[in-house]
């Protein structure tokens, strides 16, 4: 008998990582601008844009850190407009605030993506920016959002925090709008406990973004690859001109995400097998369903979202997710467990926070399970199983037919 997975512990991180930590201990090298070039960090911003397909990339400390450089980088001015999807985790509204700007929350729908009619209604003449959250790794439609803001003249940030591996249209997502921000917290396809990484294609964007996150004197020279004549103007035009948060990535952390960029591959094989395989099972309960990817996205999801379908009142929600515990599996409901930090009405820090009935109705009935790449056959047996029948404990069998 297959016991309960632990979804919660992370992979180990490759031996491949063992011999650079040990020189990195050894030498004391753990700073990025120590070594006159090819420090860790630069190795992996080099790495890193290669994979993606992009220009330039930026380590930090975390995704939120790449964020707010982010909004700094595109010059937004204090109290500017910033669009975010109603459903994220707290460290986006978070991060508008830190820049100095305001956000402004739109709805999602059912399927956990933007709403599109309600961000066209939202995207007037005082937005500055909009952060695209792809929450949990659901793509929001790139395309109608692109189409929409390239017309307004409005820059995207892409929130891809969740979403390395995914494809739209067989494009990195990330790479789709002006700046994409991944992380590398433990939850993440990668896991250094902290960091974080941003990916453009724009010389000034990025120039800013370095210095700002702590490239003093000219340690920017320690970012330009080969010849670059437009990165080098944006630099000297910078230069002297922006403060300097210091939200560098250590070395220590860019040796262990090295290591994983081999291992990317293979978990987002997996991990969108695991889901694929789990979404069949769950949609095969009139109790459950997992909403589809959009056509142009192929996921890489480490977790699987589903909603409670007739599930009349809160309280039949909860039971749920006691019996789904019950039998092993823990079940959270994004907008029924306390003080989440992806339930919108928890972001009490922003002034004049909006109610969005329709995320607010999505995250009520919405659940939560990790499903981490390393799992095995059996193990999403158990998980699919040990959800289909607590929604049975709850709603009965019979029920699913119609009697
Ligand atoms: C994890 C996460 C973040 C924050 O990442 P950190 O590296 O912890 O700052 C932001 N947005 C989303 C969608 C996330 O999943």
């Amino acid at each position: 008998m297959t016991l309960a997975p632990n979804v919660y512990d992370a992979e180990p991180i490759p031996e491949a990582a063992r011999a650079e930590i040990d020189r990195l201990l050894a030498t004391g090298d753990l700073f990025r601008y120590t070594a006159p070039e090819n420090a860790p960090v630069a190795l992996l911003e080099r790495e890193f844009a290669k994979l993606l397909g992009t220009k330039y990339a930026l380590a930090v400390s975390s995704c939120s850190a790449a964020l707010f450089l982010s909004l700094l980088g595109l010059g937004l001015k204090p109290g500017t407009k910033v669009l975010i999807p109603g459903f994220t985790f707290a460290a986006v509204p978070s991060a508008v605030i830190h820049a100095n700007c305001r956000p402004v929350l739109v709805e999602v729908g059912q399927n956990y993506r933007i709403d599109l009619e309600d961000f066209a209604a939202k995207l007037t003449d005082e937005v500055g920016a909009v952060i695209i959250s792809h929450m949990r790794g659901h793509t929001s439609d790139m395309d109608a959002i692109m189409a929409l803001c390239d017309a307004a003249g409005v820059p995207v940030v892409e929130d891809a925090a969740h979403s390395l591996g995914t494809l739209w249209n067989g494009r990195n997502i990330g790479t789709l709008g002006r700046v994409g921000c991944f992380s590398f917290q433990s939850y993440k396809l990668i896991n250094s406990g902290e960091g974080g990484i941003l990916v453009t294609d724009d010389a000034d964007l990025v120039a800013r973004a370095v210095i700002m996150s702590g490239a003093y004197e000219h340690n920017w020279a320690k970012h330009i690859g080969g010849s670059d004549p437009a990165l080098e103007a944006a630099f000297a035009r910078w230069q002297n001109k922006l403060p300097l948060y210091n939200l560098r990535l250590s070395n220590l952390s860019a040796a262990i995400i090295r290591a994983q960029l081999p291992e990317l591959a293979r978990r987002v094989r997996d991990g969108r097998a695991n889901h694929d395989y789990v979404a069949e099972a769950l949609n095969s309960s009139p109790w459950l369903d997992v909403p589809p990817p959009l056509t142009p996205e192929t996921r890489a999801p480490d977790s699987i979202q589903f909603n409670l379908v007739g599930f009349a009142d809160d309280a039949e929600a909860r039971a749920f997710a006691d019996a789904a515990a019950a039998r092993g599996v823990k079940v959270q409901i994004f907008g029924l467990s306390r003080d989440n930090a992806r339930a919108f009405w928890n972001w009490q820090f922003i002034e004049d926070l909006p109610d969005l009935p329709q995320t607010r109705a999505m995250l009520m009935r919405a659940c939560d399970v990790r499903l981490p790449a390393r799992l095995t056959r059996s193990e999403l047996d158990f998980v699919a199983g040990a959800l289909i029948e607590a929604a049975e404990d709850i709603k009965g069998i019979t029920q699913a037919y119609g009697t």
